[in-house]
């Protein structure tokens, strides 16, 4: 029997647009989709109709495998000689435990590739009109995980990324928004600094709530703020706010024409 192979894919931030061509091509040949709860579901249409689908997705609590089952999952049908699509939203490598599933791979001899996906901070930030960076206001940018970034086995230094980085994009952080605002505030962060939470970027329900870091968990509770959603801490939120008032003045002057 061939030996068989794994790719481990990016599928997109969740405009199923927003994928690359060897993403698509992968999922087309795939034998094997393992696939999570981000991927947009429109994508597992370009698998071949014989592949056999099976979803990992993990809600926050809910998990239908464990990382080491799906792992052990994507080795036993690789060794039975099948190509494995792995296809996790997102970039697979940025907060996706990608390289974990890469390692196992390596570990049992197993030929695997890995191709990157945008990744929701990009992709919703983009499709949110937030530049990251910004010439004058935003010369750095963090990708920040906010799960038990505060009380876990390996915290965020918080401490130092209030004052070391310009613009802070913070995956997973609904839960401990209030947690972190503090952190932040307590480390030197200016109460005023504009901040964005991004629901569902690029896709058809986007929803974008914006304020300052000293009220974003009130706003975010009161907004009833969802998962998956980003947060953006830092002054490049306000090219946003920009952007809309010149387009509503266009907007202005086109109907009063
Ligand atoms: N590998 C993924 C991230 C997985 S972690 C990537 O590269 O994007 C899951 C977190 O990603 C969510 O809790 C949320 O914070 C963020 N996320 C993923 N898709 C998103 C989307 N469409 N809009 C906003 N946040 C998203």
């Amino acid at each position: 029997m061939s030996a068989g192979r794994v790719s481990i894919v990016g599928a997109g931030p969740g405009d199923p647009e927003l994928i690359t061509l060897k993403a698509v091509r992968r999922i087309g040949e795939g034998d094997v989709i393992l696939y999570d709860r981000l991927v947009n579901r429109e994508l597992l249409h370009y698998a071949k109709p014989e592949a056999i689908m099976i979803y990992c997705g993990k809600a926050p609590g809910k998990h239908t495998f464990s990382q080491e089952q799906i792992q052990s999952l994507m080795e036993q049908y690789a060794l039975s000689g099948k190509h494995v699509v792995r296809l996790k939203g997102g970039d697979p490598l940025i907060f996706g435990r990608g390289g974990e599933e890469a390692l196992a791979m390596a570990a049992a001899g197993i030929p695997y590739e890995i191709i990157p996906g945008i990744t929701s901070a990009l992709g919703a930030a983009s499709s949110g009109e937030i530049p990251l960076t910004h010439r004058g206001l935003s010369a750095s940018c963090a990708f920040v995980t906010g799960s038990r970034s505060v009380s876990g086995e390996h915290p965020v230094r918080w401490d130092l990324l209030a004052g070391a980085v310009d613009t802070l994009v913070i995956y997973m952080g609904i839960a401990e928004l209030s947690e972190i605002r503090s952190q932040l505030l307590k480390n030197g962060k200016a109460p005023g600094t504009p901040a964005a939470i991004i629901e569902r970027g690029t896709t058809d329900r986007q929803r974008i709530i914006t304020g300052t870091l000293d009220r974003i968990d009130k706003l975010a509770a009161a907004m009833q703020a969802e998962n998956p959603a980003l947060i953006v801490i830092g002054e490049v939120v306000n090219v946003r706010s920009e952007l809309l008032e010149l387009e509503a003045g266009m907007m202005d002057q086109t109907s009063s024409a």
